[in-house]
């Protein structure tokens, strides 16, 4: 298929999608309250959709003036073909950043973010490997799309 007819269908199916902000909260939501439940949510947490962003995923920042932190998902996961075990995988990889006290109040557990694979570890030690599985499954293919 030609990249331009499909980058229109992609952003049809963008345009018509039923995920927005409050489905994003209610993924993060299900997520905290499942399998974060021991972490305790010190500071106002946001999550949004930002901008169409074929690599960069996933961010967390704290909001150093009004101690907020604020999650932003890439806009290209409002497709829903991606599937929503990829979606909560960004969301969880996030989450491990906070519960790390990267990005957030807490104390700092780690030199760097992405330490020795301290993420997938966090992750797996809280029994998501089911997501970090689905996440590397569609990687194999978002790479071949690229
Ligand atoms: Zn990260």
């Amino acid at each position: 298929m030609p990249r331009s007819v499909s980058k229109n269908i992609i952003s049809q199916r963008i345009s018509e999608s039923k995920r927005d902000d409050v489905w994003l909260l209610n993924r993060l939501n299900y997520l905290w309250d499942n399998y974060f439940k021991d972490v305790e949510q010190i500071n106002p947490v946001f999550i949004a959709f930002g901008r169409y962003s074929r690599f960069r995923l996933g961010s967390i920042r704290l909001d150093r003036i009004n101690k907020k932190s604020y999650i932003t998902i890439t806009g290209m996961f409002r497709d829903p073909n991606i599937p929503v075990e990829v979606v909560d995988h960004t969301i969880a990889h996030e989450l491990c950043h906070y519960t790390h006290g990267f990005s957030s109040p807490k104390p700092r557990l780690h030199k760097y973010p992405h330490h020795g694979g301290v993420i997938k570890k966090e992750l797996e030690a809280r029994k998501l490997h089911k997501l970090v599985k689905a996440y590397n499954q569609w990687l194999k293919e978002y790479r071949k799309s690229l």
